[in-house]
């Protein structure tokens, strides 16, 4: 089970990819949050980057590329992940390509999380997270849609679409049926 979790920021992904880990037993691999361990930890990788979450600017690729491939290589990740957060840009998903191929793997699917711009702003706001500011929140939207959202099309061929609108438990079993596995 290889697969990749698309979406807006706030649309659950983290969420979702959790109870998909629990139920598969493949790691869930959030960009996102090896970034924040790395800025708690204040490692090298962290004090590089911290700038970049507080904005909501993407993290430049070289960071980020080599940041997930160091990921991907551990042995837990060789039967299976969930990848939530990358690729988030056309030039990631070419690197995630290369990474794969050197691995000898494919991705199995893409999972698009669909929710509207406004619904996100109301639940970051709630969640109340450090990067979580209107401002920054509708910037990190701005850059999903630009910059993201074309990797819909990219991978047009195995991705499905899921409505991220309602409880988990639902969005949960609406994923399940997308990818055949209810
Ligand atoms: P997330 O937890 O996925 O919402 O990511 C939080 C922040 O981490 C983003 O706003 C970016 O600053 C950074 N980040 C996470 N994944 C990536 C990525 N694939 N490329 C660049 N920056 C990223």
């Amino acid at each position: 089970m290889r697969l990749l979790l698309l979406g807006p920021p706030g649309a659950g992904k983290g969420t979702q990819a959790a109870l998909l880990s629990e139920k598969f037993g493949v790691p869930h691999i959030s960009t996102g949050d090896l970034f924040r361990n790395n800025i708690a930890r204040e490692t090298p990788l962290g004090l590089a980057t911290k700038e970049y979450l507080e904005a909501g600017e993407l993290v430049p690729a070289e960071l980020t590329v080599e940041m997930t491939r160091n990921r991907l290589l551990e042995p837990d990740a060789s039967n299976g992940f969930l990848l939530d957060g990358f690729p988030r840009t056309i030039v990631q998903a070419d690197a995630l390509a290369s990474i794969l191929a050197e691995l000898g793997q494919g991705l199995d699917a893409v999972l698009e999380f669909r929710i509207d711009d406004d619904l996100v702003v109301r639940r970051m706001l709630a969640r109340g997270r450090a990067d979580d500011s209107e401002t920054v929140i509708r910037h990190r939207l701005r850059i999903y849609h630009n910059e993201t959202r074309p990797l819909l099309d990219h991978y047009a061929d195995r991705t499905a679409s899921v409505d991220a609108v309602g409880d988990v438990a639902a969005v949960h079993q609406r994923t399940l049926v997308s990818i055949g596995a209810s």
